[in-house]
């Protein structure tokens, strides 16, 4: 990137919210069903098929919302968006354009240099998902499209950012810590490899020093958080060549080729006017009232940041500890289940950032599926510390306990082990041998 240009990027970003069935029908939204078996004459938008909107999907959004610090909108209302394309059979989506169920909010991230920052939020309004379509190489005839409507109306809500972003690393760090802040939340997995989270990129540049925002290009198709950060990369580094060369930026929408590293043309962009929107006139307005919202807002966990910012305070813990420890609710819940067995807050740190932690990425898994209670975990702390095992025991002991799930009291029972824990630990480093 040369000194002479600024990128201007905001990240339109749509989430699955986990709810059971769909938004405007009692199909349900799991992921992966054989095609088309989860389907109704409401989602498949069969004329006179009325709609009825999925109170929980109102709950997540809210829940969303008030995560992100958004002013929850009492009256809120839905609108069609008009546009004729095979996925979507009634040839409109139903979304909120008007008056959004969410304004305002912010993110607020930090890169690996300490550094914080806080970008705001238009708003965050709720629609329905559109089917799937699936191109015929490994079913049916290759030249043949096929729809897959088991994601139509699955629902969503759409979080769009301010255009204050200027680098495509941040836009890494926002979606990730979106993605944190949700799942806080509980409003979804927001996986990207699986499109439970999905991101559209507006990028433009302009002369550093100049207000007015240069012709923007929209990237879609990113299925990964670092695909997120090439792809804007990509994107500033053409749009620069272009203005550097001479040329115009054309306003267009592209996609995101993973494999060759590149965005291609996909479509010229259309504006809001182009999809003529109008009040959905099916629905009722979503009316909720200070109740509903304080409700909602006590049921909401400890957020990360405040979280993180506890973590080093009450437990001494570096930022970049307290980062990681908090980076997933269910890593900061089982932390504090250990510490309540032993209050030893760096230590137990340790262990779970480095030993457990490892065996989460080894087996891609929740960190409560390691099969290490965190009372086992504490406990196996402590054995050490009071020298009853050395560290080198305690992490074959370790390996151990992740084998079988068991205690190190159990494993020191399996061994015929004495009475006395700490004498039994101790002979039991005979049954260990060096590796
Ligand atoms: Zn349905």
């Amino acid at each position: 990137m040369s000194t002479k240009y600024e990128p201007v990027i905001g990240l339109e970003v749509h989430v699955h919210l986990n709810t059971k069935s769909k938004i405007f029908c009692s199909c349900s939204t799991e992921f992966g069903g054989q095609a088309n078996s989860q389907v109704c004459p409401v989602c498949m938008g069969f004329p006179g098929a009325l709609p009825s909107f999925n109170e929980e999907a109102l709950r997540k959004a809210v829940l969303a919302g008030l995560a992100l610090g958004c002013d929850i909108q009492k009256y809120s209302r839905f609108d069609r968006k008009n546009y004729f394309y095979p996925d979507s059979p009634k040839a409109f989506q139903i979304t909120q354009l008007f008056m959004p169920i969410c304004l305002g909010g912010s993110v607020t991230i930090d890169n690996e240099r300490g550094e914080s920052k806080t970008f705001n939020l238009t708003r965050i309004h709720i629609e329905e998902d559109a089917g799937k379509l699936i191109h015929g190489e490994n079913l049916g005839s290759a030249n043949s499209s096929y729809v897959d409507l088991n994601r139509s109306s699955v629902p969503l809500i759409e979080i769009v950012s301010e255009p204050e972003i200027r680098s495509a690393e941040d836009a890494r760090l926002y979606m990730q810590k979106l993605q944190i802040i949700l799942r806080y939340a509980g409003v979804s997995d927001c996986n990207m490899e699986e499109g439970s989270m999905r991101c559209d990129a507006n990028v433009s540049l302009r002369h550093i020093g100049q207000e007015k925002f240069g012709t923007r290009a929209e990237v879609k198709n990113m299925n990964s958080f670092r695909n997120v950060q090439r792809a804007v990369e990509y994107e500033i580094k053409r749009q620069e060549e272009i203005l550097e060369g001479g040329g115009v930026v054309r306003q267009e929408t592209r996609l995101w080729d993973a494999t060759k590293g590149i965005t291609m043309p996909m479509r010229t962009k259309e504006d809001a006017d182009d999809y003529r929107y109008y009040p959905e006139p099916d629905l009722p307005p979503v009316v909720i009232d200070d109740n509903y919202i304080n409700d909602l807002r006590s049921k909401l966990p400890e957020l990360p940041d405040s979280r993180k910012a506890r973590f080093m305070k009450d437990f001494g813990l570096s930022f970049a500890d307290a980062y990681l420890l908090t980076s997933d609710i269910d890593y900061a819940n089982y932390y504090e289940e250990a510490l309540k067995a032993y209050n030893e807050p760096k230590k137990v740190a340790n262990w779970v950032m480095s030993e457990l932690l490892r065996i989460v990425n080894d087996k891609v898994c929740n960190i409560y599926q390691a099969n290490i209670a965190p009372k086992s975990l504490a406990e196996l702390v402590q054995l050490i510390d009071s020298g009853a095992i050395s560290g080198k025991q305690g992490k074959e002991i370790f390996a151990l306990m992740v084998e079988s799930g068991k205690t190190p009291a159990d494993i020191v029972k399996e061994h015929n082990m004495a009475s006395s824990k700490k004498q039994a630990l101790l002979s039991l480093s005979g049954n260990f041998s060096p590796r």
